[in-house]
């Protein structure tokens, strides 16, 4: 049986998948990002876990992988903040001249979108974005049937448009950037901002920023605190009112929410939606855009997307 080789490059872990036609992934692998010391020793981890996964009897159809900082056109990785790598890896050309199948690259973000397309929440749909929501804002759109990539590689940046003039300042070097609210980093800022105030008690104000946790703020939320409830309640407020502007732009069917904030659900599905409704234009309103749960395993999304990728290319 064929199979396709997904890979998932973040800057905690890299993740690899052997994964079917129909998106079943049969095996998977794993190793540390964060501690390898350069791209070489990158390279290194990355050929031992293949070998593993590849031993036997697999009929290696293609591999594919998605990454931070990918540039689509050139098959490198370019100045990624979070990676232990040089200014430019030369990705597709290293693994492809290891391992003689097609070798394709992504952005992180196209990756997921990809997973969720082809086997998750968006299957079938012609018009819809994703929205990752981790420690950043990561988003992939894709509009009449086809992912949006830009002229130079860059679309769908939206994390960084401006929700705010003059708000927080955002590591792109702008201020009130999308994701300096509606991120796990976001949030936690909100929680300090209500902190200040609002006089209410809370098991929050004795944990330092550094300390603090999108989890705390969310266990909190659910025993009932007023502070991480509010700052949900905000958070929701924030994104839902970008995505009545989205809506205004791409009109997508659907906008599925993704990522370790994403899990927080109604607590931030439901301001959301409720924000979305009130700022929407008149006939984006009456729940016309779904705001959708991402069906895939946190963990799965982009490695089932990189393994489209290989499918899709084979047809
Ligand atoms: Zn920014």
């Amino acid at each position: 049986m064929q199979l396709a080789l997904g890979i998932d490059i973040g800057g905690t872990s890299t993740k690899l998948a052997l994964v079917d036609k129909t998106g079943r992934i049969t095996a998977r692998s794993s190793f540390s990002t964060a501690d390898r010391t350069g791209e070489g020793d990158f390279f290194k981890h990355l050929f031992a876990s293949m070998d593993e996964l590849l031993a036997g009897d697999v009929q290696l159809a293609g591999i594919a992988a998605g990454a931070p900082s990918a540039n689509e056109q050139e098959g490198t990785i370019e100045n990624a903040a979070n990676l232990p790598f040089s200014p430019k890896v030369e990705f597709v050309k290293t693994v492809r001249g290891r391992c003689g199948v097609p070798v394709q690259l992504v952005k992180d973000s196209n990756a997921s979108s990809l997973g969720e397309w082809h086997f998750g929440a968006a299957k079938g749909m012609k018009n819809f974005m994703l929205l990752t929501l981790g420690t950043g804002l990561g988003c992939g759109i894709v509009a009449n049937g086809q992912l949006l990539g830009g002229e130079f590689g860059h679309g769908g940046e939206a994390g960084h448009v401006c929700v705010q003039p003059n708000g927080r300042a955002c590591g792109c070097g702008r201020f009130g950037c999308l994701e300096t609210y509606v991120s796990a980093t976001g949030l936690k800022r909100t929680v300090f901002d209500i902190m200040a105030n609002f006089m209410e008690d809370s098991p929050l104000r004795s944990t330092s920023y550094e300390d603090m946790t999108a989890r705390h703020i969310y266990e909190a939320a659910l025993a009932g605190d007023f502070l991480a409830k509010k700052a949900f309640v905000q958070t929701g407020e924030v994104l839902g009112r970008a995505l009545a502007d989205m809506a205004a732009w791409f009109e997508p069917e659907a906008i599925v929410l993704s990522g370790g904030l994403a899990m927080a659900g109604d607590l931030l599905f439901e301001p959301t939606i409720s924000s979305l409704e009130r700022h929407a234009l008149a006939f984006h309103k009456g729940a016309k855009i779904k705001v959708l749960a991402s069906t895939l395993g946190e963990n799965d999304a982009a490695l089932l997307g990189a393994a489209a990728l290989v499918w899709k290319s084979k047809t």
